[in-house]
């Protein structure tokens, strides 16, 4: 019996001494409690860029899972501005104006109200030629902690997808401009552009654009804290 209970006690400890380990490195993790807002662009009646039956909405939803999945992995706290198929316009029934800037305006007042430690916004890019393919990465003027954001995420995604000498670049959207934290909005490619089309399609390339997005905020989150 009493070595019953010994046994009961040294299994306890045990498992105490294993907790503290685990939440001891937990809070060595730069993301540890830090909160991340996610927002996949565009949704519901609004496909964002599009090819065939390829969606910008669909992709950046996807890609949007992930990174909350990832990060919540690591100790972070995450937020979506959207985790269905749906614009945000019709929670924003007291602004005037059309579906798009309803939609625009909740999701600068949801950022604001969660007040995370960074914004990342998720899009795919389009244009008219074929040509240009490549992940790019924007912020808003005068913004040096959202300015330093992009170009790691940049880093990352030029390091990880190696398809792109893109560098990140001012941009003038409404979630970086009125965000009150760091903002920063990910063109994760050219849906324009076939190749890379094709790549966005494929379950392994999102997780590379996730791991990609991932490695840069955990880095300047790493470099932020020192
Ligand atoms: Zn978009």
């Amino acid at each position: 019996m009493r070595a019953k209970v010994a046994c009961a006690v040294i299994l306890c400890s045990l498992l105490v001494i294993g907790q503290l380990h685990v939440s001891a490195t937990e809070q060595q993790l730069p993301l540890y409690r830090r909160v991340i807002a996610i927002d996949p662009g565009h949704g519901g009646p609004d496909p964002g860029a599009t090819r065939g039956d390829l969606k910008e909405k669909d992709i950046v939803l996807d890609l949007g899972f992930g990174l909350r999945d990832l990060l919540q992995s690591t100790g972070a706290i995450t937020y979506l501005t959207r985790d269905s198929d749906t614009d945000l316009a019709d929670q924003n029934q007291t602004v005037t104006g059309g579906r798009k800037r309803r939609d625009i305006l909740r999701r600068v007042e949801l950022v604001n109200e969660w007040q995370p430690d960074a914004v990342l916004s998720l899009h795919v890019n389009a244009i008219g030629s074929s040509r240009w393919r490549g992940a790019q990465v924007f912020y808003p003027p005068d913004d040096p902690k959202a300015e330093e954001l992009a170009k790691s995420i940049q880093k990352a995604l030029t390091k990880v997808l190696r398809n792109t000498n893109r560098v990140a670049k001012v941009g003038d959207y409404r979630i970086l401009n009125d965000a009150k934290c760091p903002a920063v909005l990910v063109e994760v490619g050219f849906i324009s552009n076939p190749e890379e089309a094709a790549l966005l399609t494929e379950a392994s390339y999102r997780q590379k654009i996730v791991w990609a997005i991932y490695l840069g905020l955990q880095e300047w989150l790493a470099t932020e804290k020192e």
